[in-house]
């Protein structure tokens, strides 16, 4: 086994998949663009729906890339062995090229060839799917597994639930997967498989087999073009490769930690409880550091509230280990130093990173001020020494005021807290909070239809008319979310936008809408894009190939589409609301009638 470090593992990534005559693509930014169905990049895959839905790519039929990843579905994971909030996934793709054969013996070489990770194979174990009433057993994955030496034993067949790749009751591509997993050969039993969580197997990597069309019947086609879609977790590999007990103890997370034990006077190994508070503080910060380096600010909707929790989070964290305010930072600046070569990014907004972060920590700091002149009321109005749930839920709820420290301030007191009843309302408050999150977290698939393609048309003829008229340098795209209904359209730009700004902006969009315009994509490399004067939110490297569409002389803008065929198409466009999204940021929200 070779003991690699994160910079070497990602090189040999894409050192082995060149020889496999893949493109290197970039990595997509943390927050999905025209995709309102999630609010973070889950996946390497997520970035290619479209082309995994039949568009061309422009780089070829053949990818590979690191992608950074969000799940935030995973944050009371967190502070286990292996899982973050942020990770890194090494992934490859076939549109519609090779599949099962090449892509599992490539597995195979990678994982265990002495040039890539040496693994032995005797620690490997495999799952491939087990066959049920829509679609059949995956034999053939688990005879290539075989063909390559893993043996029978450690091919564990496993249901739709575990081995199953596929829009949950909607239609559009599925199939099976077979997933790899390191075996610590302590099985709790003597049915363990890599379907119990007793901790014997951990999953590194997963192959998706794209091979059915779900139909409207429920019938499971086979696709003429099949996918292969995979995804190989960085730091559960360096895990492995480094021999470590966890994902928090390799190179990435070495120095971070390092920083929390000399912030707090106390040592990583100190006790269970002192472990798993700083892996969940430089889990967190971490993850704000990437947020923040892609856009996202602190706010009370969507990313932002994502944000502003895990950096609250963690600040009760440093708190836990008697960590004053104003440490965060320190924190932060390490995170950059262990990525700013692989993450130019975060090199680039470094001060930008650091600023938000100390904002938000004495904001945070206020809140708690005015959380304890709330706690001194309350106790001057008690009758009895007890704490209601009641009470104790609004000075978390409203407060941000964390249970624990009002467990503390009303110890110091004499005073107990009724922690049953605030959990009972805390339960409620999370379960009603996780429907709408949940609605936001469980999409994939980007919606293609032909409303949201007009919006999307009419999004970049809106982004060329605000440069024009607000004939300023400075208006830049932060971030759009169109759905069928409307288009939402955030830009940098200090000050709000006059109503007659917007009736000129409007007028220019609609003209161009008259001029009934083909809208036509070329591929290109991003020199030549911008060379061309192409603008739009991208983070393809120079030298890589992007698609550029033009609308006649009307629009030029670097973009994975979809959109319509002609400007003509897009009907009446009208500017509904402009507000303030952020400091420095306006956002528009718009209609086509
Ligand atoms: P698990 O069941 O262990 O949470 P998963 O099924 O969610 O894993 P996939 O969606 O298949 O994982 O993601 C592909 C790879 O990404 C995994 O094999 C793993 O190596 C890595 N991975 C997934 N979730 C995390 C996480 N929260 N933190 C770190 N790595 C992760
Ligand atoms: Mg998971």
């Amino acid at each position: 086994m070779n003991n690699l470090t994160s910079t070497q593992l990602r090189s040999l990534w894409t050192k082995f998949y060149k020889s496999k005559k893949h493109a290197i693509i970039s990595s997509a930014s943390l927050i999905p663009e025209n995709d309102p169905t999630v609010l973070f990049t889950t996946a390497g895959m997520h970035p290619l729906v479209p082309y995994l839905m039949g568009a061309p790519h422009p780089s070829g039929k053949r990818l590979a890339n690191v992608q950074k990843c969000v799940r935030t579905g995973d944050i009371d994971e967190v502070g286990d062995s292996s899982h973050c909030t942020f990770f890194e996934m090494l992934g490859n793709w076939s549109l519609g090229d090779y599949f099962k054969k090449e892509q599992i013996a490539w597995s195979f070489e990678f994982l265990t060839d002495k040039k890539y990770l040496g693994l032995d194979k005797d620690r490997l174990a495999v799952s491939v799917f087990e066959g049920d009433k829509d679609a059949p057993k995956d034999t053939e994955s688990a005879g290539i597994w075989e063909s390559l030496g893993i043996p029978r034993e450690r091919i564990f067949y496993l249901p739709k639930a575990n081995n199953w790749w596929g829009p949950a009751g909607q239609t559009g591509p599925c199939g099976p997967d077979t997933e790899m997993f390191i075996d610590f050969k302590n099985p709790c039993n003597a049915k363990c498989s890599p379907a119990c969580d007793c901790g014997n197997y951990l999953e590194i990597w997963n192959d998706v087999f794209m091979q059915y069309f779900k139909t409207a019947d429920g019938i499971f086609e086979p696709l003429k073009n099949k996918n292969v879609d995979t995804g190989m977790g960085l730091e559960r590999t360096l895990c492995i490769l480094q021999g470590k007990k966890s994902v928090y103890e390799t190179d990435v997370f070495v120095p971070i930690i390092a920083q929390v034990e000399k912030l707090s006077g106390k040592k990583y190994s100190d006790s269970d409880d002192i472990t798993k508070a700083m892996r969940i503080i430089a889990d967190h910060v971490r993850t704000s550091v990437f947020m923040i380096g892609d856009g996202v600010a602190p706010s009370n909707v969507d990313q932002g509230y994502v944000l502003r929790r895990l950096l609250r989070r963690a600040i009760r964290y440093l708190k836990k280990l008697e960590v004053d305010f104003g440490a965060i930072t320190k924190i932060a600046a390490e995170v950059i130093k262990v990525y700013k070569s692989a993450y130019i990014e975060l090199k680039e907004q470094q001060a930008k990173i650091i600023d938000e972060i100390k904002k938000e920590e004495e904001r945070f700091e206020k809140t708690l001020a005015t959380g304890l002149k709330e706690f001194d009321k309350l106790c001057g109005y008690l009758q009895g020494d007890t704490i209601s749930g009641k009470a104790a839920f609004r000075l978390y709820d409203t407060f941000g005021f964390p249970l624990e420290i009002t467990v503390e301030l009303a110890a110091e007191k004499g005073l107990k807290v009724n922690e049953e009843d605030f959990y009972v309302r805390f339960k409620e408050h999370q379960q009603k909070s996780q429907a709408g999150a949940e609605q936001k977290f469980k999409g994939g698939l980007a919606d293609n239809s032909e409303a949201t393609s007009r919006l999307h048309s009419a999004t970049h003829l809106m982004h060329r008319a605000l440069k024009d008229v607000l004939k300023d340098d400075g208006v830049a795209q932060k971030g759009s979310n169109i759905t069928a209904e409307r288009l939402r359209f955030d830009f940098s730009f200090n000050r709000p936008v006059t109503k007659d700004e917007l009736a000129l902006v409007e007028a220019q969009v609609n003209n161009a809408i008259k001029a009934n315009a083909a809208i036509e994509f070329t591929e290109m490399t991003v020199d030549e894009a911008l060379k061309m004067g192409a603008i739009g939110l991208f983070s393809a490297k120079y030298g890589e190939k992007v698609k550029v569409y033009t609308m006649g002389s009307h629009s030029i803008e670097i973009c994975g589409g979809p959109h319509a065929a002609t400007t003509g198409e897009l009907g009446e466009f009208k500017i509904i609301k402009e507000e303030s999204s952020s400091a420095g940021v306006r956002r528009i929200k718009a209609v086509l009638k």
